[in-house]
């Protein structure tokens, strides 16, 4: 890849390489955009076959996370991490101690917090070496891990996509299809069951599949066969670039609206669901969840519970307006979501200019 002029395309600002041969750490920091405010997103850490395959992720994560934030009415810019390693088998403390010097190093422009294969353990340790982590444990008068709130934002814009769909937003008796029941998939799994919508579930880690058919009683089938199941509701929660040419054609459901982030695996797929007639609830809109709720840590009055629950449950008025605009303009939610938040940064960035002139 020649880094420099992709970041050129998508308008990146900073892509930092961080090597600490002592503990074994290769990772990735890229800073896609803080137009609107520090760039707030989590560490991955992945068995990434390659470098570029590590590069590739962590460009698209951040660039979402801009979007992110930017449709959540956010002050806070776009960043992510990865680390290149095996969570299972490289976690251990001097790892994220030496990441967290290199989080430091860049003063406040990036603030880290959790993704896929890191925990709030791991955030602790970070917190030794930089102030620039938010999603720690609920002790330390943080907001704890993002997960129950990003499933209660997910859970809120399935509603509001049921609603446009079939004219009522209760769920009951909704067949919902879930792709990965890990800590976001999980508690998601847990609200779509009390609203009496009826589950099936698959997982590539057996134990987390076990664990939802056990404690929760929902059926579960092999990870090559969620896309065939008739569902009124298809919820990816695992990983990204999942919607694409050969897995569309095979999905029944109406609504496509899930956790994970980059669903989409281009662009396009966003308009062939919407050619399709299936409504897509664009990926960074409703999996904001997570960074409205550590966003509350960063304000001066601190995390606030209840204000929390509140700007979650909006994730269904967000929902509606994105919809609201696909529908008056006659494109995809996906190209609405994205027009959306890129107006509000080109505004930021007006702003910002006349301020400091
Ligand atoms: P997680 O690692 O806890 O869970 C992901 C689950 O998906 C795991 O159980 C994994 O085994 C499973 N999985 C992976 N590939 C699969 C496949 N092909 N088929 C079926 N299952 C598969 O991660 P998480 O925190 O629950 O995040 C899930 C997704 O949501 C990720 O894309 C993440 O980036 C996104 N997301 C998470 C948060 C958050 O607060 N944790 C916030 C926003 C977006």
């Amino acid at each position: 890849m020649n880094i420099l002029d992709y970041m050129g395309a998508y308008d990146y600002e900073q892509v930092v390489f961080c090597r600490d041969a002592g503990v074994g750490l290769r990772a990735i920091i890229a800073i896609h955009d803080t137009t609107l405010g520090p760039a707030l997103g989590g560490i991955r850490m992945w068995p990434y076959a390659t470098e570029e395959e590590a590069l590739t992720d962590v460009l698209r994560l951040a660039r979402a996370m801009t979007y992110k934030s930017a449709a959540a009415g956010l002050h806070l810019g776009g960043g992510k991490a990865v680390i290149m390693g095996d969570p299972q088998r490289d976690r251990n403390e001097a790892l994220f101690l030496s990441f967290g010097r290199f989080v430091e190093s860049l003063g406040g422009r990036y603030i880290t917090t959790e993704d896929v294969g890191v925990t709030v353990r791991d955030l602790e340790w970070v917190s030794q070496e930089t102030s620039h982590v938010t999603g720690l444990p609920i002790e330390a008068g943080s907001s704890g891990d993002p997960s129950p709130a990003t499933a209660f934002g997910v859970y809120n814009g399935i509603r509001a996509c049921c609603q446009e769909v079939y004219g009522t937003d209760s769920l009951k008796g909704l067949r919902i299809a879930l792709q990965g029941v890990g800590k976001v998939g999980y508690h998601l799994a847990q609200h779509l069951r009390e609203a009496g919508a009826m589950l099936t579930v698959a997982d590539i880690n057996e134990a987390a599949a076990r664990r939802v058919k056990e404690e929760l009683g929902i059926p579960v089938v092999p990870a090559r066969d969620i896309y065939d199941v008739d569902c009124d509701i298809f919820s990816p929660c695992a990983l990204g670039g999942v919607i694409h040419d050969e897995t569309i054609p095979r999905l029944k459901a109406k609504i496509v609206a899930g956790a994970a982030n980059n669903q989409l695996l281009e662009g396009r797929h966003g308009d062939e669901l919407a050619r399709r007639g299936i409504l897509y609830a664009p990926d960074y809109v409703i999996n904001g969840g997570g960074v409205i709720n550590l966003a509350l840590e960063l304000t001066p009055a601190g995390y606030d519970e209840e204000l929390a629950h509140s700007r979650l449950e909006g994730i269904y008025d967000t929902i509606q307006r994105v919809i609201a605009r696909a529908k008056k303009e006659a494109i995809s939610t996906a190209r609405a979501a994205d027009l959306q938040a890129e107006e509000r940064i080109a505004a930021a960035r007006r702003i910002k200019r006349l301020y400091l002139e």
